[in-house]
């Protein structure tokens, strides 16, 4: 598997697509796709009961999970966890040196840990 093999399962991955489009998209057997995208990919948590009331959320597929069943319950649950408000802007990115998704408070990162950032720059000096 080469590096944008890589890159394009986690991205077909977050895009919606099952493993085996995937896997026939490139090629790749279904296991592969499937091992690799579970060693790689931080798979996000799931929220399928209200974070409030406990209650079963209904989630539209291929949209941002919900964590809350209603605007009351999300309300409610924000005034009850004042210190969780204003988190941190997240950014997701692709690392530049090994394909892997992490994800960074800066805008601009472009590797997933200084090792990446240090093994790409003696990589560039080399040339
Ligand atoms: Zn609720
Ligand atoms: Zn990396």
């Amino acid at each position: 598997m080469n590096k944008e093999q890589k890159t394009s399962i986690i991205k077909m991955r977050s895009d919606g697509m099952t493993f085996s489009e995937i896997a026939n998209h490139l090629q790749l057997s279904i296991n592969t796709v499937k091992s690799f995208y579970r060693r790689n990919a931080k798979t996000k948590p799931q929220f399928e009961t209200c974070m409030h009331c406990g209650k079963p959320i209904e989630q539209t597929i291929h949209k941002r999970q919900k964590k809350f069943c209603s605007n009351k319950c999300r309300n409610s649950w924000w005034s009850a966890h004042p210190q969780n408000r204003r988190p941190k802007k997240i950014y997701s990115h692709i690392c530049a040196y090994c394909g892997i998704a992490f994800q960074s408070d800066r805008a601009n990162s472009k590797y997933c840990s200084v090792k990446c950032f240090a093994d790409a720059r003696r990589k560039g000096n080399r040339i």
